[in-house]
């Protein structure tokens, strides 16, 4: 009954007509349960309000409450504010600015209301002010909904406005919920779950965020109401790596039992110019051993930029070559495929192994000849894009998928990639380091493998913050290096959705670096070249013949070339912290020193600063992910999008990483007892998981 209870459209609500029903719709609430996890942004502590006279500056928030006496847009040329004034009893007055959003919220205010204000006060034009203040507008006769205690506030909108659902409104409406359907909620967590972790009850939990009694009560609500979230992303992570690694895969044999002549042995005795690093040794160990279970393997390799997991994913190739089945071999871009399969040439040729590389706009002949020796098994190694699992690319015996710089793929992407009837091993690489309590969310459904340690005789890579103005000092330092026969990438940020201006950007530089080293070659590669003019601009660049390459961040992931050392970055501040990292990780590949400047506008914000300066500071990718962890918070990390989970409406895997780890323990305990939710006292968890969660793919009855 619950379940049928949260399901309820709200549109036939009291106080909810059509026009508010399409407003709520527009900010993701569309039925019951919608709307009571429409957590309150914040709450209005009514209990403890401040008089103004009594309001220091620069102190913690305060709360007060008052009747605004004036108000005022200011118009701008670029953004208007708005200002009002408040006073209260004290006959103190202060006053309240908005810069963003000015436009609506200048419409809810006008003088003579009495209004609660929260927020920071500091002293502004010789009075007080506060800035984007939390507000609550009061009736002269305000029921107690409103007064006295903390008061919930929602997060508001223009259209939410427009629709006159204000903080006060919605509150009216979900208190009519609580009480006129009191007895249709219920508790879905089973009883131990909740007296293990202790939780409080569900039903008590959603009143109370709601409308918290006192800071206690809202406290462990907000506790349970975490967990809950957590909890149910934590069993549908359960399922989805339980589908897929208690899944039967293909038993390869011992490869420590394979002869001197096999592939694999013949790669690390022979051909590799290096030993491999320990790092190396122990996760083609950890490989092997998911191969040879039966199991199918699903496995994350974490490896920092320049760790060598190519060579990683070449063993690999080759174990399962070994064992008679082919590889296929993934990047997310061309340029990288085509890096990846002139890499793997070098390394296959001398051991007669067939490579071939499908890609975009080839001759139909050529690809029809690939897809031919795949589904003959001629062939044992293909490279591409991930076109190359296609619905019409069909395999003869396909062990193996090797996905290169797997972050842009989702769990759910993730989940159907592989969905080939023969179930090969899956070994995901990337080199965007993630911390553990993400590790255990995002990449909640795989094994997860990491090297740390870095291909010896390495120099470290010197990183320097220039500003603009000391452009030539820059170009001094990439002198020097060409001097010495050494090449350097010059890189202009992409920012989304702008592709042309960035453009615009790069041609321009490209220009100025021409100009600036008429003595050497400069080339240019971007995103919107066809992709044979890339290929004959990366090929020059690999071969030494180009002395600078001019980019975008098409460059970003994977490429290699020993002979790069020295990179110039335009516009550093407007570069993510990983995408530094990673681009930074394109130097230092090689034998020499190199150096990553860092080239940034005066005009920079604090996150900026402190990004830049984070990079000059350390080169461990593990260091610089927690940090931008903190820096972006959870919610940015990957894009929810991209995470391919729900979106977390309360719990923060940053913060709340204690209640994360509970949260995981306890699905995971409880799936292992009963995987299908049928003991008794596991029914209302069942069909709530069923109503909400359990998408085909992990669906409950599916148990590998
Ligand atoms: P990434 O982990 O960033 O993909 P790559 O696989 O491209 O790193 O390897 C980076 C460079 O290190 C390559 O030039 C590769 O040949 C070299 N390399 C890999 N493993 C070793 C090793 N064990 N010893 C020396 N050099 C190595
Ligand atoms: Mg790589």
């Amino acid at each position: 009954m619950f379940i049928e209870f949260l399901q309820q459209s709200v549109q036939f609500y009291k106080g909810v007509g059509p026009r508010r029903t399409k407003a709520l719709k527009e900010a993701g609430v569309e039925n019951v349960r919608d709307l009571l996890s429409y957590y309150p942004r914040r709450y209005l502590d009514r209990s403890n309000v401040s008089t103004i006279r009594d309001i220091k500056p620069g102190s913690d928030p305060v709360t007060l409450v008052g009747k605004v006496t004036s108000v005022r847009t200011i118009p701008a040329r670029r953004r208007s504010r708005f200002e009002l004034t408040v006073s209260d009893e004290s006959g103190a007055s202060l006053s309240c600015v908005w810069f963003q959003g000015a436009s609506w919220i200048g419409k809810l205010f006008e003088a003579g209301q009495r209004v609660a204000f929260h927020g920071s006060p500091v002293v502004y034009k010789n009075g007080l002010s506060m800035s984007h203040p939390d507000f609550d507008h009061l009736d002269a006769d305000g029921p107690s909904l409103d007064t006295g205690r903390i008061i919930a506030l929602y997060p508001g909108s223009a259209d939410l406005s427009k629709a006159g659902l204000s903080s006060r409104v919605l509150r009216r409406i979900i208190y009519s919920i609580f009480q006129n359907d009191s007895d249709s909620f219920g508790e879905i967590l089973p009883d131990w779950i909740r007296t293990e972790n202790g939780l409080m009850d569900g039903r008590v939990a959603l009143r109370a965020i709601h409308f918290p009694r006192d800071q206690a009560e809202l406290d462990r609500a907000r506790h349970r109401l975490k967990f809950e979230e957590l909890f149910f992303v934590q069993m549908m992570l359960w399922k989805l790596r339980v589908d897929s690694t208690r899944e039967k895969g293909i038993r390869f044999s011992s490869q420590s039992e394979m002869s001197p002549d096999s592939y694999f042995r013949r790669f690390i005795d022979e051909v590799l110019p290096f030993s491999l690093t320990g790092a190396q040794k122990t996760v083609i160990g950890e490989i092997c051993t998911d191969a040879e279970s039966g199991n199918r393997m699903n496995r994350l390799l974490q490896g920092d930029v320049g760790s060598g997991k190519t060579v990683v994913a070449v063993a690999a190739m080759l174990h399962t070559l070994d064992n008679g089945h082919q590889s296929a071999f993934m990047a997310p871009t061309e340029i990288l495929s085509e890096q990846h399969f002139k890499n793997l040439q070098a390394y296959f040729e001398p051991l007669g192994v067939g490579v071939r590389l499908l890609k975009g706009g080839m001759k139909k002949s050529e690809r029809d000849q690939i897809l031919t020796s795949l589904a003959s098994g001629d062939l044992s190694v293909v490279v591409g894009t991930h076109a190359v699992i296609q619905k019409d690319v069909k395999f003869h015996r396909l062990g193996m998928c090797i996905v290169d710089e797997q972050h842009r793929f989702g769990v759910l992407q993730r989940a159907t990639l592989f969905d080939k009837g023969a179930a090969p091993h899956v070994l995901l690489m990337t080199a965007t380091p993630i911390p553990r309590s993400l590790a255990l969310t995002a990449y909640g459904d795989l094994d997860v493998s990491v090297m740390k340690e870095r291909p010896p005789g390495r120099f470290p890579v010197k990183t320097m913050k220039l500003n603009e103005d000391r452009r030539e000092d820059a170009y001094e330092k990439v002198r020097e290096h060409l001097a010495r026969g050494q090449q350097c990438y010059v890189v202009y940020p992409l920012v989304e959705e702008s592709e042309k201006l960035d453009l615009k950007d790069a041609e321009n530089g490209f220009a100025e670096i021409k100009a600036a080293f008429p003595e050497y070659r400069v080339d240019l590669v971007h995103g919107r070249m066809k992709s044979e003019e890339k290929d004959a601009a990366m090929a020059a660049f690999t071969d030494g013949h180009t002395h600078i390459l001019v980019s975008t961040t098409v460059i970003e992931v994977g490429l290699d070339v020993p002979n790069a050392s020295v990179m110039l970055i335009e516009h550093a501040e407007r570069f993510g912290l990983s995408q530094l990292h990673q681009l930074r990780g394109r130097i230092g590949r090689g034998p020499y020193k190199s150096v990553c400047i860092l080239l940034a506008a005066f005009k920079r914000s604090n996150v900026a600063r402190q990004r830049m300066q984070i990079m000059t500071e350390t080169e461990d990718g593990f260091k610089i992910s927690e940090m931008d962890l903190k820096l972006r918070g959870a919610g940015d990390f990957f894009g929810t999008r991209q995470s391919g989970l729900p979106d977390m409406k309360i719990a923060d895997i940053v913060q709340d990483t204690e209640i994360l780890f509970q949260a995981r323990d306890a699905a995971n305990s409880l799936m292992e007892k009963d995987p299908k939710l049928e003991q008794p006292g596991h029914q209302d968890l069942a069909e709530y998981y069923r109503a909400f969660y359990g998408s085909s793919k992990m669906d409950l009855s599916r148990v590998g």
